[in-house]
C-alpha cells in the first residue's frame, strides 16, 4: 500500500520505516528541512536502538522516501498517518493543538480524492470527531475523507520493536459514519494481524482515551511506588524489596515499580496534565484529581533528589558534583522533561560544579541546559566529584565498579536515584550508598 506519515520525530521516523519494513511504499513529511535531510540521507535524527538499520534498509529498497511537499504527500496516498507533537501549552495543562490541526487544514484541501486520515498522536477525547468535521469541510472531496484514530504505545528505546510486533492495536472508527478506515488499516496491519497480535475497533472517543487511561495508569503506578518510598525512608524500610515482594502478586505485577527520581520524557507528565484538563473541559473534574497528586508526588522525588545531594555535601556551595544520566530513560537520547537534567539544573542553581555525562544524550541536554558542563565519560565526570549522582539507569552506568572512580573522585560517595546498582560491592570499597527508599 501507499502511505503518508506527517510529522517525523520519535513517533513518525519509526512508524514510517516500519510500514516500509513491512513492504508498503511509504513517504515521511516533515516542516523540518534539516530533519528531511537527515533522514534522507539514511540518518536517524535521534537515538533510537536499531532503527537505522531499518531506515537505510528500506530507502536503498526504494520503499521509503521523505518530502517537504504536502501536494506530493496528498497526491501520492489514500492512507495519511498523523504524528505531529502535542506539548504542553506554555503556562496550562491542556496540550497545544496546532501542530495537529495545522496538518489537517493544510492537507485536507489538498484531497480530490477519498482518502483516509490516522491519527496517531496523543490527544485529548474528542479532538477526531473535530478533524473530521474540520477535513470534509476543507477536502475537495468532501465526506470521501475520513478521520480515524489509531493511538501509539511505542516506548522509547524499544520504538521498532514495539511498532512491528505491538501488545495491541487500537483503532477508532467514526461510527455515526461508516467508511473504509478499518478496511484500510487491516490492509496497513495485515502482516501483524497474521500474526495474532490483537486488533481492537473502537469508537473515536474510546480509542482516544484508552491512550490517555494507559498513560495515566502507567504514570500512576510510578507514583505509586515513589509515595511507598517516602514512607520506607521515612520507617527504615527496603523499597525494593517490597517491590519485588508486591510485584510477585500478578493482580500488581512488578513492572514499572521501580522507585527513583521518578519519570519524565515527552509523553507522560504532559499527558497525564493533558487528560486532567479535557476532563475539567468535559464537567468530569472530579474523576482525574488524583492524578494531580500523581503529579506532585513525581516532581517532589527530584526535590528530593537535591536534597540528598546537599546532605552529602553538607552545602552545595562550591561542590563538585558529578551526574551520570542525562536522558529521561535509558536507550534514549531525549532530554525532554528528563528529571536528571532538571536535578542537575537544580543543583548547579544552588552553587556546585556539575558535571553531565550521558551515553547519548549530550547535544540534546547541551542545546536545553548550555550552562552545564559535559564531560566525555563517566570518569572524567567524576574528576574531583564531591558526590556522584547516578540519575538514568543505562547498562554502562549499571556496570561501573567502585574500582574504577575509586582514585578519581575527592569523596566516595555516591546516590543512587533510579536504585538501579547493587549497594554491596560500593559499600564493602568504601563508599556511601544511598539509594531511594532504602535504608
Ligand atoms: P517529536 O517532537 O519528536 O516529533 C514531531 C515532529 O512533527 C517533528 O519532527 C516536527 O518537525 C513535525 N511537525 C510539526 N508540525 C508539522 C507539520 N505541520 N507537518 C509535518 N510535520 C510537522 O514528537 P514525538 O515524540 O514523535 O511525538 C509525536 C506524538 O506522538 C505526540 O502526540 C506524542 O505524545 C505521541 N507519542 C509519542 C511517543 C514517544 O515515545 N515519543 C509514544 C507514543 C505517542
Amino acid at each position: 500500500m501507499r502511505i503518508t506519515v506527517f510529522g517525523t520525530g520519535y513517533l513518525g521516523a519509526t512508524h514510517a520505516a516500519c510500514m516500509a519494513e513491512l513492504g508498503h511504499e511509504v513517504l515521511g513529511v516533515d516542516v523540518d528541512p534539516a530533519k528531511l535531510a537527515k533522514l534522507e540521507a539514511g540518518q536517524v535524527p535521534f537515538w533510537e536502538p536499531g532503527l537505522e538499520e531499518v531506515l537505510q534498509r528500506n530507502i536503498a529498497a526504494g520503499r521509503l522516501r521523505f518530502t517537504a511537499s504536502y501536494q506530493e504527500a496528498a497526491d501520492f496516498a489514500e492512507v495519511h498517518f498523523l504524528g505531529v507533537g502535542t506539548p504542553q501549552k506554555k503556562g496550562e495543562f491542556a496540550a497545544d493543538m496546532k501542530y495537529v490541526d495545522s496538518v489537517v487544514e493544510t492537507l485536507a484541501p489538498l484531497l480530490s480524492k477519498p482518502a483516509v486520515i490516522f491519527g496517531k498522536s496523543t490527544v485529548p477525547v474528542g479532538t477526531a470527531e473535530r478533524l473530521g468535521r474540520m477535513a470534509r469541510e476543507l477536502a475537495p472531496a468532501g465526506d470521501g475523507v475520513e478521520v480515524a484514530w489509531n493511538p501509539e504505545f511505542l516506548r522509547e528505546g524499544f520504538a521498532v520493536k514495539d511498532t512491528l510486533h505491538p501488545d495491541r492495536l487500537v483503532l477508532g472508527v467514526d461510527r455515526a459514519r461508516p467508511g473504509r478506515a478499518e478496511e484500510l488499516a487491516r490492509g496497513v496491519y495485515a502482516q501483524l494481524l497474521d500474526e495474532k497480535i490483537p486488533f481492537l475497533v473502537t469508537d473515536l472517543a474510546t480509542a482516544e482515551l484508552v491512550k490517555a487511561s494507559a498513560n495515566a495508569f502507567l504514570a500512576t503506578k510510578i507514583s505509586f511506588i515513589n509515595a511507598i518510598s517516602e514512607v520506607c525512608e521515612a520507617a527504615g524500610a527496603d523499597v525494593t524489596v517490597l517491590a519485588d515482594a508486591i510485584g510477585h502478586d500478578e493482580r500488581i505485577g512488578r513492572k514499572f515499580l521501580n522507585a527513583g527520581i521518578g519519570f519524565g520524557g515527552g509523553c507522560l507528565p504532559k499527558d497525564i496534565r493533558a487528560f486532567m484538563a479535557r476532563a475539567g473541559e468535559l464537567g468530569a473534574d472530579q474523576a482525574l484529581t488524583f492524578l494531580r497528586e500523581v503529579d506532585n508526588i513525581n516532581m517532589r522525588r527530584r526535590t528530593r533528589m537535591v536534597e540528598l545531594a546537599r546532605e552529602a555535601c553538607g552545602s552545595l556551595l562550591g561542590a563538585r558534583v558529578a551526574v551520570l544520566g542525562a536522558a529521561f530513560k535509558p536507550d534514549s537520547d531525549d532530554v525532554r522533561d528528563s528529571p536528571a537534567l532538571n536535578v542537575a539544573g537544580q543543583i548547579q542553581l544552588q552553587g556546585a560544579a556539575v558535571n553531565v555525562y550521558d551515553p547519548k544524550a549530550m547535544e540534546n541536554s547541551r542545546a536545553l541546559f548550555p550552562t552545564l558542563s559535559y564531560s566525555s565519560s563517566a570518569l572524567e565526570a567524576c574528576e574531583g566529584a564531591d558526590v556522584v549522582l547516578v540519575l538514568t539507569e543505562w547498562k554502562e552506568f549499571k556496570a561501573l565498579r567502585p574500582e574504577a572512580l575509586d582514585s578519581v573522585v575527592r569523596e566516595k560517595k555516591l546516590i543512587d536515584g533510579r536504585n538501579c546498582l547493587d549497594p554491596e560491592p560500593w559499600r564493602s570499597a568504601g563508599w556511601i550508598y544511598r539509594g531511594l527508599g532504602r535504608p
